[in-house]
């Protein structure tokens, strides 16, 4: 039966990661892989979290049996009012509803497999040229058209927001756009509050469908609010939307897959009908989320002292992430390396696109042990006060030769 199974190409990050773990050199990096990492390079459980821990754990009525099909109602409740706001007019006018998913790829996959079933769209779904690898993966796995849409400009090493406009503009009406809110995986950068009104226009003009994926609140700038901005100007604007959720990266909880997808409709009625189809199929691919990662969450969001402590942890990793972008732009420029290095500052969240091509990645892997992906993208995170100099003499090198 299985004899024509073609080999499916290995995952390039997680493939990078084995070839770090076997490497012996002892001044290895790993910036391929996006989880944060302390200055000692050590995995991160946030305080907050470890608080959360000790409540849930002391619950004598802590018990294990299914959550509701769409998820905890206070979780995802907390989740959709974090990304839409606390005075969100359509949380209170009940046009927006949520369905809690296996983390944010499972926001995404539910997303698309609603989509796949009841838009009636032109059946093309547009990506950011570059993007998270997975998303690609997921829309094309449900049959959708996946096209792209220009962003990162490389001679400028900024937003192609000519590109991406003109692209918005060019679809076919009723298609679907994946549109990162904060933190743009892998690039770093992100539209300014007045590109996104621009997108938002044209976006409008064309009855485009925007699905939010935001995996990283709070991570950019460390304010969550900040990071939502994107979002809530759209709703304010009136759009129907989804928007995927993630709690790995903003709360340290990767793989304990706690994700939300919410989705903002017109009316109320039809938030109800849409919540009973994302029930339906949620019951037919994983019958009930997970419950670990989500009661964390749950506990924190929903306890205002824990909510504040929260936001200081948050500011703890995106403090850190920023320091190492001005450490190592400031050893490039110490360095003479040549070219320019200010997009290293300007970029925001957890990745930076060095600019880097493909041969010179080859060699910082070869002679210098640092992995990191063939696209130049490095995860701020694994630099540290003790390994960042050493990364910018490789960069130093790979690009003089
Ligand atoms: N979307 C984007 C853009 C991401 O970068 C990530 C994390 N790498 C995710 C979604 C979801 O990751 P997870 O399933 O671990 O929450």
């Amino acid at each position: 039966v299985f004899n024509t199974v073609a080999q499916a190409p290995a995952d390039v990050i997680f493939s990078l990661t084995a070839g770090y773990k076997a490497d012996k050199h002892p001044q290895k990096i790993n910036v391929g892989v996006g989880a944060f990492r302390t200055d000692e390079l050590k995995p991160y459980v946030l305080p907050v979290v470890k608080k959360a821990d000790t409540i849930l754990f002391n619950n004598a009525d802590l018990d294990h049996e299914y959550l509701p099909i769409a998820g905890e109602p206070s979780y995802t409740r907390a989740a959709t009012k974090l990304i839409l706001g606390d005075n969100s007019p359509a949380i209170a006018q009940g046009r927006t509803g949520a369905v809690q998913t296996i983390s944010g790829t499972g926001a995404n996959h539910t997303g698309a497999a609603f989509l796949a079933a009841h838009f009636k769209g032109s059946g093309k779904v547009y990506i950011s040229n570059p993007t998270w690898a997975n998303h690609r993966n997921i829309f094309a796995s449900l049959g959708f058209d996946v096209q792209e849409y220009p962003y990162w400009h490389p001679a400028t090493k900024s937003l192609d927001y000519e590109g991406m406009i003109n692209t918005i503009r060019e679809a076919p009406s009723g298609s679907i756009f994946i549109l990162h809110p904060c933190a743009h995986n892998p690039t770093g950068v992100d539209p300014t509050q007045e590109q996104w009104k621009g997108i938002a226009d044209a976006m409008r003009e064309k009855n485009q469908f925007t699905f939010f994926d935001c995996a990283y609140q709070g991570f950019a700038s460390g304010d969550l609010d900040k990071d939502a901005w994107a979002v809530r100007y759209f709703v304010e604007q009136g759009f129907e939307l989804f928007v995927a959720q993630s709690f790995a990266k903003n709360f340290g909880l990767y793989g304990e897959r706690a994700g939300n997808l919410t989705f903002v409709c017109k009316t109320p009625e039809d938030t109800k009908r849409v919540l009973s189809q994302f029930e339906k199929l949620q019951r037919s691919e994983i019958s009930n989320p997970p419950a670990y990662g989500s009661r964390i969450v749950d506990i924190v969001l929903n306890d205002p002292a824990l909510y504040a402590e929260w936001k200081e942890n948050l500011k703890y990793m995106s403090s850190r992430i920023i320091d190492m972008r001005q450490k190592l732009y400031q050893h490039l420029v110490d360095l003479k390396t040549p070219g320019t290095w200010n997009h290293i500052v300007d970029q925001i969240g957890m990745f930076s696109f060095t600019g880097l091509k493909a041969p010179q990645v080859k060699v910082m892997i070869e002679k210098y042990h640092i992995y990191l992906t063939d696209n130049g993208r490095i995860s701020m995170a694994g630099l540290s006060n003790s390994n960042v100099e050493y990364f910018a003499r490789a960069v130093d090198d790979v690009v003089r030769n």
